[in-house]
């Protein structure tokens, strides 16, 4: 009688390990992820404001890279003087591209036209001074919370550095919960070509990314730097 308990007790456990197995393996994202194998009708540029952040950023790349992501930085002058070898690192990968964010990460409408101009400029000698390849230097530009006037747009295009913001804004910087910062993706990216505002120091970010990815690969989305957007046609082989 003893015996037949315990046997019992043997299948149960055998039996629940085998359901846990097969749960656990049965979405093997990571196998179905094959983008060579994707026919691709629209397109996606992730964008994250702000940083270097010392850890954050590169734990972010560390997940971009596991899933073949490309994505564009807009780091903060200031920030890049903190972590140059940070920008380096990054910037040795074929996948990101950088783009400038300003010095100061200051509202842009409240400066003179000369403080602009030393804004966007340092920034980009402090980046082409890191940076071997120029090519992963974008001339554009993101104006700290999006705010620009007619000054800052002629600075910019006097610099011949170009405007980008954004097609959908995740609020993430302000640390709203991982569920709620997919779903508001889920919702708002329906069309061909969005850019995501995104933030690299910004732990619900980081926690939510490899779902972010997963949500918009099999929305059929093809990653690409934001370039690629704005300067870019025949976006979708
Ligand atoms: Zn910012």
């Amino acid at each position: 009688m003893k015996k037949k308990i315990v046997l019992r007790r043997y299948h149960i456990i055998i039996l629940f390990t085998f359901l846990m197995i097969s749960i656990y393996r049965s979405p093997a994202y990571e196998e179905k992820f094959n983008p060579e194998r994707v026919k691709y009708s629209k397109v996606v540029a992730l964008t994250f404001d702000d940083g270097p952040h010392p850890y954050y950023t590169l734990e972010l790349v560390r997940l971009l890279v596991k899933y073949n992501v490309p994505a564009t930085f807009f780091f903060v002058g200031k920030q890049v003087e903190k972590y140059p070898e940070i920008v380096e690192y990054i910037t040795q990968n074929s996948l990101f591209k950088v783009a400038n964010h300003t010095y100061s990460h200051d509202n842009l409408t409240k400066l003179s036209e000369e403080q602009i101009f030393n804004e966007l400029y340092s920034t980009d000698k402090i980046f082409r001074s890191i940076v071997k390849d120029d090519s992963k230097v974008l001339r554009i530009f993101r104006p700290p919370g999006g705010r620009f006037d007619e000054k800052v747009l002629k600075v910019a295009n006097s610099m011949n550095i170009k405007m980008v913001l954004w097609t959908i804004f995740t609020n993430d910087h302000l640390n709203i919960p991982k569920k709620k910062l997919i779903s508001k993706i889920e919702d708002y990216c329906v069309s061909d070509k969005e850019i995501i505002l995104l933030h690299s120091g910004v732990i619900e970010t980081l926690n939510a990314i490899e779902e972010i990815i997963r949500l918009l690969y099999f929305k059929g989305y093809k990653f690409v730097t934001v370039d690629e957007i704005v300067y870019g046609e025949n976006l979708i082989s």
